[in-house]
């Protein structure tokens, strides 16, 4: 018997970049990025921005760094932000819009019936709208789509349209956490225009789905940009010939986003096949994206992830009871089945 074989669902940023986005690095064309002199940089910040209705980008390294540069460039120290409970901002970015920006957050718990997306009532009630001395004043709402804790899921343009005419109204900016939103517009059809034009900063990753090792960009206006720039160095992100890495991007660009459609309908089989042995763990029909949230009921999560980890079956733990699969290019469609089969047979009960 060979080795058995892993199949890593923790995360798509597991993947490898494939042979031809290594040769797309190889043959970048680089330059010193603090002097703005990397022209695969500029052009992926360019390219970038146009695709989601914005004037310029700024390419960091992590998403965590696009999130942090967004959010400070719409929220002055001790204003706060809304955003969902379950926000990859507030839960796992390391308490950092606080810790290095003096941002304060409140969360709304989601009630839309779908887990990580807000009623537009649920945010609007929530603002702290020029409150003097009182109350901490809301300055943006952070949107998270698609939403990574919810289990991929996503937010309807049409509430994204209503939510920005209410925020408008008041005066509060908005974030989009974008990491995933090539999956968004994969799913629904919708253009990357329409979402990102709603907002006033939109971040985006390379380095998930679309498989590129590192990368993602921040876009929004000339000038927040520009200051977003300075803070980025302020922050240690002044990179030099970066370019092989933005040509990583540019290649997912090119190559991996129609293709995210199979990363979706693989998240759905490997639901299905979860849901034959073990019902009630997962609505196999709620699965929007690339991403499977599965409810182990009594079981410890963290246990449930040790056993599947023996058994050949990489998941990631995301709450005491719940456990998340990933989609992703480098799992096909026979290894999601099969690890849907597997993981299925360990929640029968
Ligand atoms: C992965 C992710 C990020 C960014 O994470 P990094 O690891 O810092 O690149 C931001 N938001 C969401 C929803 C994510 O899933």
């Amino acid at each position: 018997m060979g080795e058995p074989r892993f199949i890593d669902l923790r995360s798509d940023t597991v993947t490898r970049p494939s042979v031809g986005m290594r040769s797309a690095m190889a043959a970048a064309e680089v330059g010193d990025d603090v002097y703005g002199e990397d022209p695969s940089i500029n052009e992926l910040e360019a390219r970038t921005a146009e695709l989601l209705g914005h004037e310029a980008g700024l390419f960091c390294p992590t998403g965590s760094m696009a999130n942090l540069l967004g959010v400070w460039s719409l929220a002055p120290r001790g204003a706060e932000v809304l955003c969902d409970q379950q926000a990859h901002i507030a839960r796992a970015e390391m308490g950092a819009h606080a810790a290095l920006h003096g941002i304060t957050m409140r969360t709304w718990e989601s009630s839309s019936g779908v887990s990580g997306v807000a009623k537009v009532s649920d945010v609007t009630s929530m603002m702290s709208i020029s409150t003097g001395p009182f109350l901490v004043e809301t300055a943006a709402v952070a949107i998270e789509n698609t939403h990574n804790f919810g289990g991929g899921t996503i937010h309807p343009i049409g509430m994204l349209r209503e939510l920005r005419a209410a925020c408008r109204q008041v005066g509060v900016a908005m974030h989009l956490d974008g990491a995933r939103l090539w999956n968004a517009h994969v799913a629904t059809g919708v253009d990357l225009t329409d979402y990102g034009r709603l907002f006033d900063t939109v971040t985006v990753c390379f380095s998930k789905g679309l498989g590129a090792p590192v990368g993602s960009v921040l876009v929004s206006s000339h000038e927040r940009i520009a200051a977003a720039r300075v803070q980025r160095k302020r922050l240690g992100g002044g990179m030099r010939q970066a370019g092989v890495l933005a040509a990583a991007a540019a290649y997912a660009l090119d190559h991996n986003i129609a293709r995210l459609a199979d990363d979706h309908a693989n998240a759905r089989s490997f639901a299905e096949a979860v849901a034959v042995a073990a019902p009630g763990v997962v609505a196999p029909e709620l699965v929007a994206t690339n991403i499977v949230v599965l409810d182990v009921g009594d079981r410890a999560a963290s246990q449930v992830v040790a056993t599947a980890r023996r058994q050949g079956v990489g998941l990631s733990a995301v709450g005491s009871h719940l456990v998340r699969a990933v989609t992703h290019l480098d799992a096909g469609a026979p290894a999601c089945r099969d690890a849907g089969r597997l993981v299925g047979e360990l929640l029968a009960t």
